[in-house]
């Protein structure tokens, strides 16, 4: 069943009181001009925090924003290994998260020994990582990728076979436009697997004019689906650059909030559990606490930062 987003998200109870937002908010814009820091967020955080940010994207835009940024302090409103990244690329910087607590399920799915078996049983093929990986996985790992740029990457590999973590997926979905042979690892976003066949089948019979959207961390069969489907901010450019005027949003509902904005006049039916419970820990009260008592510091070793930026580098390197 799907639900309209703007009717959604004003029952949603993991937000401020409205009657707090506005002074909250208020006082972050003050401390972020007196500490010199730039909010970076991702498109599947609350609509309250993503009216707060600086900068607001996927992980492939907000990588670039955090190695360009000249702020003394980025302030990270996502998950753990997305502020970690920050961090590979802009070192000399301090990175916040606001909740410390905000990790990724499919980031955990695997650390440097199960990699090293990994490749061990595939030996001499490259690793591509997904971003949503640790800094001590991506420091043994030969590039990294995201869901905007992982067919870019694996074509400018003179491979033809490659090693492909975490997200099974997302290399299946990636295999199937490359045409070259990725051997998977086992890892799976819980956001994103719920969503079967039926519910796309269930939506399209709801909305019959609608242009169904998926990411590419769904099951195969969702993707087969779809007449979309593409990482947050490819969603987010079809949604605009279309003249359709119904959309279903097959990823984490957040995004939608981002399209309804941008779109008044367009209308986003979303599956209301497809929610990745990390992403909204990041609340105002926590953004707050965090610009103002310097909470949520990531830390890395400087050897693995050193080499995790490596692979960072070289995926921005592709075009
Ligand atoms: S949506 Fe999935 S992949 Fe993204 S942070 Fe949440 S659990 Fe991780």
């Amino acid at each position: 069943m799907t639900v309209e987003i703007r009717e959604y998200v004003e029952q949603y109870p993991g937000q401020t009181p409205l009657p707090l937002r506005a002074e909250l908010a208020a006082a972050i814009q003050d401390l972020k001009r007196s500490r010199g820091a730039v909010i970076l967020a991702h498109n599947y955080q609350l609509p309250e925090i993503q009216d707060l940010a600086d900068y607001l994207g996927d992980s492939l835009e907000l990588s670039r924003k955090a190695a360009a940024t000249e702020a003394n302090m980025i302030v990270f409103c996502g998950v753990h290994f997305m502020a970690q990244t920050a961090k590979i690329l802009s070192p000399q910087r301090l990175v916040l998260l606001p909740d410390p607590a905000a990790g990724c399920p499919m980031a955990d799915m695997i650390n440097p020994s199960q990699l090293a078996a990994f490749r061990a049983k595939y030996p001499g093929r490259p690793v591509v990582a997904y971003v949503n990986t640790t800094a001590e996985v991506k420091a043994d790992s030969d590039i990294c990728c995201t869901s905007a740029n992982s067919v870019r990457v694996v074509e400018s590999l003179p491979d033809d076979e490659v090693l492909f973590i975490p997200d099974r997926y997302l290399a299946e979905w990636t295999q199937k436009q490359t045409g070259k042979r990725i051997i998977g690892y086992p890892g799976f976003c819980p956001t994103h697997i719920p969503l079967t066949l039926e519910m796309i089948q269930e939506a399209r019979a709801e909305h019959p004019q609608a242009v169904v959207m998926c990411h590419p961390e769904c099951r195969p069969e969702v993707s087969e689906a779809a007449d979309v489907v593409a990482s947050t901010s490819g969603m987010l450019r079809a949604a605009r650059e279309r003249p359709d005027k119904e959309f279903v949003i097959a990823t984490e509902w957040g995004l939608a909030c981002r399209m309804a904005k941008d779109d008044p006049a367009k209308r986003f039916y979303v599956f209301p559990d497809a929610v990745c419970p990390n992403m909204k820990r990041i609340t105002l009260p926590k953004l707050l606490a965090s610009l103002q008592d310097t909470i949520g510091e990531i830390e890395i070793p400087p050897e693995v930062l050193e080499q995790a930026r490596g692979a960072v580098e070289r995926m921005l390197a592709v075009v």
